[in-house]
């Protein structure tokens, strides 16, 4: 049996990750439950799942937690803040954490899930973004197993000989390839992308998902910092990941052997199957996503990636090529802006824009430890609000 934690419960791979669990309650068992603000969704999911623990944002949605867990006689101890997610993600009480907070919220609770030795089911790909070699030295330290989520670098990780040494030359391999399906504006006219909605930017062609990680695939941003993943995940340096376009989401991701093999792996688009790999890795078991009926496709389609339309893939490019708290600086300025978009604040293009600002006005330095990685992302985000106003 699995005690799970399951960081950001009442989202879209939350949810998904519950409808994968339920059906294996043979295997699974669930230690804590996290959410932010949908309290009323939490006590559904507690009075469901009967976590040991719930943990959400605020003293007052705590007390409203616990409220409604008790008019249901559910008896799931609650708690709130930082402090209490990453007890929840590090305790004695789970041995798997999914992480799956979105943005830089989730960094502190995988980090310490990280140096409690859990094994990590990484969606959250801003933690890793922003914290790097700090993320990864955590892990190598306490021995934690570290499983990708995402499903470009989980099809990776299925195509990759086990154990992979996290080095592509040791195992011949020439290229990783990331696909992108290019989002909802892939072939709208560049010069009309500035007049589209927040609605129109999180209608994603292919994928349900919460409304950030919608808007950043809609930029592309969410490719940049997919290469920014896969270099931590995998040992790849920025000219070594190729990003190419695939508009039908079949084919999740590839790796290119120097031998001329190429290795795929294909499925209906659907955040089942790698959260099942991943939880039940290394085994297989099933996840409800229907099976992928070949005769169907009428085509696959594959092109290249176009810069201008899509400036933030090449900022994110940059960020890696730079080092140091680049990425970090990167993902900051980027959540700032995507928040900006969704309030109607700022609009589609200028996302691109306050980032190259940020990028220019920032500098970028050596991060030695999460206070000094901290430091910068405020830094960066001061800076983008800065650029906001002005
Ligand atoms: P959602 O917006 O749907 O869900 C986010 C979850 O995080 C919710 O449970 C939310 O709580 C919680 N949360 C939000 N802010 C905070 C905070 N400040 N502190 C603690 N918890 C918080 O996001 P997704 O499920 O779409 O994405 C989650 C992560 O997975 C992201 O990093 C994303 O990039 C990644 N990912 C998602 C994919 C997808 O298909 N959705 C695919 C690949 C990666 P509440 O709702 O209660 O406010
Ligand atoms: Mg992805």
């Amino acid at each position: 049996m699995q005690n799970i934690t399951l960081l950001g419960a009442t989202g879209s791979i939350g949810i998904s990750t519950l409808d994968v669990i339920a059906r294996h309650p043979d295997r699974y068992r669930i230690h804590a439950l996290t959410a932010h603000t949908k309290v009323v969704e939490l006590a559904g999911l507690c009075a469901r799942f009967r976590p040991d623990v719930a943990v959400v944002g605020t003293a007052a949605a705590a007390q409203e937690l616990s409220a409604l867990l008790k008019s249901d006689g559910v008896s799931t101890e609650v708690s709130y803040g930082e402090a209490a997610l990453c007890a929840v993600a590090s305790g004695a009480g789970c041995d798997t954490v999914m992480a799956a907070i979105v943005g830089a919220a989730g960094l502190a609770p995988t980090l310490a899930a990280a140096r409690a030795g859990k094994k990590i089911l990484l969606a959250n790909k801003e933690a890793l973004v922003m914290s790097g070699q700090l993320f990864m030295d955590a892990i190598a330290a306490s021995g934690a197993i570290l499983l990708p989520i995402d499903s470009e670098h989980n099809a990776i990780f299925q195509c990759l000989p086990q154990p992979y040494q996290r080095n592509l030359d040791h195992h011949g391999i020439a290229r990783i390839v990331l696909t992108a399906s290019g989002g909802p504006f892939l072939d709208r006219a560049v010069e009309t992308l500035d007049l589209v909605t927040p609605d129109e930017a999180v209608a994603h062609p292919n994928w349900v998902m919460g409304r950030k990680i919608s808007v950043d695939s809609a930029t592309m941003m969410n490719k940049g910092l997919e290469v920014i993943e896969a270099h931590w995940l995998f040992g790849a340096t920025h000219d070594r990941i190729e990003v190419v376009i695939h508009p039908q989401s079949v084919i999740h991701s590839m790796v290119s052997y120097l031998d001329g093999s190429v290795l795929a792996q294909l499925g209906n688009p659907d955040m089942r199957t790698p959260i099942a790999h991943a939880l039940a890795y290394p085994e297989r078991i099933s996840s409800g996503v229907a099976p992928l009926d070949l005769t169907q496709l009428a085509k696959l389609e594959f092109r290249q990636p176009d810069l201008l339309r899509f400036p933030c893939l090449k900022l994110a490019y940059d960020a890696l090529a730079t080092g140091g708290s680049a990425p970090a600086v990167l993902n900051a300025a980027n959540e700032v802006a995507v928040e900006a978009f969704l309030d109607g604040r700022i609009g589609f293009r200028q996302i691109d824009q306050l980032i190259d600002r940020v990028m220019h006005a920032a500098s970028f330095e050596a991060v030695a430890d999460i206070a000094g990685l901290l430091d910068q992302d405020r830094h960066a985000r001061q800076l983008a609000n800065s650029f906001l106003t002005s």
